[in-house]
């Protein structure tokens, strides 16, 4: 079993109390012993953040960028330990925690060579004698709030730009899954960053994330996790006037037009549905297709569903592993009960997977509705469940106004081969990221975030510095 420690002012400690961390395939599996840090844990996190952010601040980015190259490497050393604990622990298939690791990995290089392009600028003036030039400078210590369902990559995206800038940073682990973020940042640390730079304190949101929220010592929170704990924490950081960068829960739309190519949509429809178990804020959770094609695009997610391999993700031949915990599995079927009874028709899954391996795991079945509409809860809340509505539409001025009705705004994906019909649906979806033909929003180089209640800020690319960043005009009469 492994044992989770906190590291606070470059010491891995243990903590007063320690909780157990579970395989989500099998109950029965502890995968770690867990310290349970404490307020007073995190304000000794953030003093040690406080002391150190002094010095890193004024580092060379050039000195912060050989760092993160070289945390990089070690994390790709490590990418077979930390991706088995990350399956232990979170329940998705092994070769998707590799690509999550191997992802944070290349966060980490990338914003390694960004660190080096933070320009400032030197500014016209209208006095002859005066110079005006405007630097950018690292906020402070930066608070990183991370959820289960990505806790590596999410934590890459943060602490990938936070070190860049010369933040420190405190880090909370999701209390579910903070066994792989932690060793991720074990593995970042040993790269010899400078004590106090990177803190980790596993706990309770109520007393660590509690505690960076409140503690004024913290001028940054970057959060991503669901929008109402979002909008709670947007609320008591307004106190101290905190940046705050929030990515928060999604409800993602996929249109499929009549001349989509279907060859790209059924199983791009069907892997962004059903990955992870739906447990992805970028999930396409409700799909309009045209009525000319909608027959044929059903048939093929039917047969693509039925081919889906469920299983413990240490299983190769797995394609979806359990579910998070027991609560998401109920809110799945709440949602499908609540879908049939207001009149949709179930095709295919609705139910836990027979046979004896899935006894002791929170598993389910891949699940298509058709027959649904926008009074069922399926259609309006982020369900985070393994489950594709499938709406038949007339027109795509009906999908874009389904589309848009929603409170979130993530991602939105269209299916289509005319590039004209492409560049219009793109330009009238609310989100932050439309994909089309494909099916992920995600790319390093490209900002990510949300629209409407879907977050504040983004992340990746080099937009993301900016939520770590503070400009500094500096004006210089020539004496
Ligand atoms: P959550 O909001 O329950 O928790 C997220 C993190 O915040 C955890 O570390 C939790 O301990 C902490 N937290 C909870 N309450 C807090 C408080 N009052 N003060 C400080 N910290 C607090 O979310 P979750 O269940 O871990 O994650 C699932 C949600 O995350 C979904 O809604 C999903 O859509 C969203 N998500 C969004 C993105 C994105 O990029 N937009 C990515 C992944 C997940």
């Amino acid at each position: 079993m492994k044992a989770v420690q906190m590291l606070i002012d470059g010491d891995w400690r243990s903590a007063e109390s320690t909780y157990y961390v579970f395989n989500p395939a099998n109950i029965d599996e502890v995968v770690a012993e867990v310290a349970l840090g404490t307020r007073r844990d995190a304000q000794e996190a953030i003093e040690a953040a406080y002391r150190a952010f002094a010095s890193w601040a004024r580092t060379s980015p050039f000195e912060r960028a050989e760092l993160l190259k070289k945390a990089a490497t070690i994390v790709m050393e490590r990418i077979e330990e930390i991706a088995r604990l990350l399956t232990l622990e979170n329940g998705k298939p092994l070769k998707d925690s590799r690509k999550e690791i191997g992802f944070a990995a290349r966060v980490l290089q990338y914003y390694a060579e960004e660190a080096t392009r933070i320009f400032g600028e030197w500014v016209p003036t209208i006095s002859p004698s005066i110079r005006s030039i405007v630097i950018r400078q690292p906020v402070g210590v930066a608070g990183l709030i991370v959820p289960w369902n990505f806790p590596v990559d999410l934590l890459a995206w943060k602490l990938g730009p936070a070190l860049a800038a010369g933040c420190t940073v405190v880090i909370k682990p999701s209390s579910e899954a903070p066994v792989a973020a932690t060793e991720f940042a074990r593995a970042v640390n040993d790269a010899g960053f400078p004590p106090g730079v990177i803190n980790v304190v596993p706990g309770r949101a109520s007393e660590v994330g509690t505690e960076l929220v409140e503690n004024p010592k913290v001028a940054k929170l970057a959060f991503t996790g669901e929008t109402e704990t979002g909008k709670h924490i947007l609320e008591k950081a307004a106190r101290h006037l905190k940046r705050v960068s929030l990515e928060l829960g999604g409800n993602a739309p996929a249109i499929v037009c009549d001349d989509a190519p279907l060859e790209v949509a059924i199983p791009g429809c069907v892997r962004r549905a059903f990955s992870h178990m739906g447990q992805i804020c970028i999930s396409i959770n409700r799909v309009y297709v045209l009525e000319g094609v909608a027959d044929a695009f059903i048939k093929g997610v039917l047969e693509a569903t039925a081919k889906i391999k469920i299983g413990n993700g240490l299983n190769p031949e797995t394609d979806l592993g359990p579910m998070f915990r027991e609560e998401l599995r109920q809110r799945t079927k709440e949602h499908i009960k609540d879908a049939l009874e207001k009149g949709a028709r179930l095709l295919y899954g609705g139910r836990e997977p027979e046979g004896e391996e899935y006894k002791k795991g929170f598993f389910f079945t891949p699940t298509v509705l058709v027959d649904v509409d926008h009074r069922m809860r399926i259609m309006r809340e982020e369900t985070f469940g393994p489950v594709m509505p499938i709406m038949v539409v007339r027109s795509l001025e009906e999908a874009v106004s389904l589309a848009n009705d929603t409170r979130y705004g993530l991602a939105a994906y269209v299916f289509t081969k005319d590039l004209s019909r492409a560049i219009d649906l793109t330009e009238r979806l609310e989100a932050g990221g439309v994909a089309v033909n494909v099916n992920d929003v995600t790319e390093l180089q490209a900002p990510f975030g949300g629209w409407k209640q879907s977050g504040i800020g983004r992340e990746l690319s080099r937009h993301a510095l900016d939520g770590y960043l503070e400009y500094k005009h500096i004006r210089i009469g020539l004496a």
